[in-house]
């Protein structure tokens, strides 16, 4: 399928051409005639599916010309990371458009941003926080919004935003608005949210309900929390990895596995709440040109961050949320590529493990590496089928001793840092 049998103008076909992409993915065959057709959206899609520009390439198109007054669209994120790159989607899609587009978030000076706004903006992507603070300044006007979206709206209500997103709807005036609704997982809260916002919605669901991406390979390491950081070296070393992105639970940890890491000369930075916006971006640029090898994020940090072409995610903790399991590992699997996502799990997270278990609708394959076996026995509850996904698990006691069904580790025959 072509881009043009969407109904997009040349314009925008011509962008998403010069940015190599091929063919639209299934968010985008589904959302795009829905929203150029004027249609509230609800997409069941998580990053990495290129829901992005299913959202943003029908919305450049309907609002056509620039108009330098207030914004006739919004996007609201969750973070400050997924504004930016939202904003830079509309930037690069709308090229040929000249509409402009302004990033709202916090953590940065407010002047700046109000002066762009009184120079007038076609399109803004904002935290909510952070807009909040432009309307009590009355420095934003949003009773212009033609099309509001809500961007990863599972993330934004877990971080606590239903009063900000609440009052920002409020704001908007126009009795006609599009609603453009994404979200990785529907648990209540957020179905709650798309029945009280969206009239008729047209549905689009790519990944399977709080299912993991299928071409993901997922894999459990059963280890003793001390032995946690040998065994990433080891997995890095050993797979040849040319890049990945670890979990962690704390700000701390991030911190101390930044540093244990730099020490075994594995070029990495931490990235989470703590640091400053400028150290954030700027550890996630080092990243995506490839001069770091491992990226070290709590939850929060890494929601939204687009990394293209990530072929291994690591969860050195387990998350808190079962269900952030499943935004961890969308991290990898992007955009039709394979990618490998790995658990450390501590025998006394059998429990974890089962949960995650239950949310994936797999039963996720475990090994132990000769070396860095756990000091207590484990045992698991095999209840669940073992995932299709998991596609070369028929060899067993592969090298250096690892035992299970076999993963994927030396599958990435990157040998050298850069490609
Ligand atoms: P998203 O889910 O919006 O974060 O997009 C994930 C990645 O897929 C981004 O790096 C996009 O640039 C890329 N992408 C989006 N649409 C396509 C497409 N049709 N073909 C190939 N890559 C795409």
């Amino acid at each position: 399928m072509k881009f043009q049998t969407l109904g997009l103008v040349s314009e925008l076909c011509a962008a998403v051409e010069s940015r190599g992409y091929l063919e639209p993915t299934p968010i985008q065959a589904g959302a795009i005639p829905a929203i150029l057709d004027k249609k509230d959206v609800l997409g069941g899609a998580q990053t990495g599916t290129g829901k992005t520009a299913a959202f943003a390439l029908p919305m450049l198109q309907l609002l056509e010309k620039p108009l330098n007054s207030a914004p006739r669209a919004l996007i609201l994120t969750p973070t400050r990371e997924l504004a930016e790159q939202v904003a830079e989607s509309f930037i690069a899609y709308g090229r040929h458009l000249h509409l402009k587009v302004l990033k709202i978030y916090g953590g940065v000076p407010i002047k700046p941003q109000i002066r762009s706004l009184s120079r007038g903006i076609d399109i803004v992507v904002a935290t909510p926080g952070r807009l909040l603070d432009h309307v009590q300044q009355r420095t934003i006007d949003l009773s212009n919004i033609d099309i509001l979206v809500l961007d990863e709206a599972d993330r934004m209500l877990d971080m606590g935003f239903i009063n900000d997103i609440k009052a920002v709807l409020r704001l908007l005036k126009k009795p006609s608005r599009q609603t453009l609704m994404f979200s990785a997982t529907y648990a209540k809260d957020v179905e709650k949210l798309a029945l009280s916002i969206l009239k008729n919605p047209v549905r689009v669901e790519v990944a399977k309900r709080n299912a993991a991406a299928e071409d993901v390979r997922q894999r459990v390491y059963f280890v003793d929390r001390a032995g946690k950081l040998d065994l990433l070296v080891h997995l890095i070393r050993e797979g040849s990895w040319y890049q990945v992105l670890i979990f962690v639970r704390t700000k701390h940890g991030a911190d101390r596995l930044a540093k244990k890491l730099n020490k075994a000369d594995i070029p990495s930075a931490a990235i989470h709440g703590d640091k400053k916006q400028g150290a954030r971006t700027r550890a996630l640029d080092n990243f995506k040109k490839g001069d770091l090898q491992a990226l070290i994020a709590t939850d929060i940090a890494a929601r939204g961050i687009d990394l293209v072409d990530l072929s291994h995610v690591v969860n050195f903790d387990l998350p808190q949320q079962a269900e952030d399991y499943v935004h961890r590992i969308g991290r990898t699997g992007r955009a039709g590529k394979s990618g490998d996502a790995i658990s450390f799990v501590m025998p006394e997270e059998m429990k974890k493990l089962n949960e995650i278990e239950r949310v994936v609708k797999t039963s996720i394959p475990a090994k132990t590496v000769a070396g860095f076996e756990p000091s207590a026995p484990v045992t698991r509850e095999p209840e669940l089928p073992k995932p299709g996904a998991d596609r070369g698990s028929s060899h067993r006691g592969n090298r250096r001793g690892e035992t299970g069904a076999q993963g994927s580790a030396d599958r990435h025959p990157r040998s050298g840092r850069k490609r």
